[in-house]
């Protein structure tokens, strides 16, 4: 399933499947200045293919390497467009590690991509700004000349409190600081679309992650256990926790706080 917005100068390419939609999920790709940003799901495949057919598209960026975002490399490299992206996210994709049953259900399996062809660094006038944290790969794309941020899986909402075990969310802080110093005019999130007033949103989910990293901290150094932070200061955890048997929830979020301040 796909349905085109047009936001000016940028197409949103908002792509669901059957199994994506029951699980209340969609994510989007966007073509801005002939670029894609993002490729969306395998599931999404033919989709996309006919979209491409449509359009002119002279580059790719993709964000990070997670199966909707960049789940139809393969498809771009196969008709030579090129692939930009960061060097983790290319090995990823080289060889993809398996994913649980309901990610394949919901987005699809995502094959090994083995052709990429030789790509430049930048697709200007867009820019990659590196923002670690969701992922250890994920950048944001930036387009200076109007101050237009597509921001991957960077944003997602200012009280998202489910988090997949191996986010970071100390790194995701610094990351929205990062792309807060950009003074976005215009933001474009991958799963919620087109936001409204960048900066106030890139702030108050600065502020909440800020306070809930602090509450969580202080709990930790006052001896309570993960289950009762989880119910004290996240309001326990959601369905999707069940579903996904524990990859994504918010007990991760508090698992990598205490993680990340062992760490330290
Ligand atoms: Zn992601």
């Amino acid at each position: 399933m796909i349905e085109i917005q047009r936001y000016d100068d940028v197409e949103r390419i908002r792509l669901a499947s059957w199994g994506s939609r029951i699980a209340g999920m969609d994510v989007s790709a966007y073509l801005v200045n002939g670029t894609l940003v993002d490729s969306g799901f395998p599931r999404s495949r033919g989709a996309l293919a006919r979209f491409l057919d449509e359009r002119s598209v002279s580059a790719a960026m993709l964000t990070h390497y997670h199966e909707d975002h960049a789940g139809n490399a393969e498809l771009l490299a196969s008709r030579g467009i090129p692939v930009l992206m960061h060097a983790i996210t290319r090995e990823r994709l080289r060889a993809p590690a398996g994913i649980r049953a309901y990610r394949r259900v919901v987005w699809g399996t995502p094959r090994a991509v083995t052709s990429l062809p030789h790509a430049p660094v930048e697709a200007a006038p867009l820019q990659f700004v590196f923002t670690p944290g969701h992922s250890p790969d994920h950048q944001v794309v930036w387009a200076p000349e109007r101050a237009t941020l597509f921001s991957g899986d960077l944003w997602l909402g200012v009280r998202a409190r489910v988090m997949h075990s191996a986010e970071n969310p100390y790194r995701i802080l610094e990351s929205l600081r990062a792309a807060m110093a950009l003074r976005p005019t215009r933001m474009f999130d991958a799963h919620r679309g087109p936001v409204r007033d960048p900066i106030t949103a890139l702030g108050a989910k600065i502020s909440y992650l800020e306070e809930t990293i602090a509450a969580i901290e202080a709990k930790i150094a006052a001896g309570w256990s993960d289950r009762a932070i989880l119910r004290t200061v996240l309001d326990g955890d959601e369905a999707v926790a069940i579903a996904s048997r524990g990859e994504y929830s918010r007990m991760n979020f508090v698992k990598a706080v205490r993680r990340e301040r062992a760490g330290r």
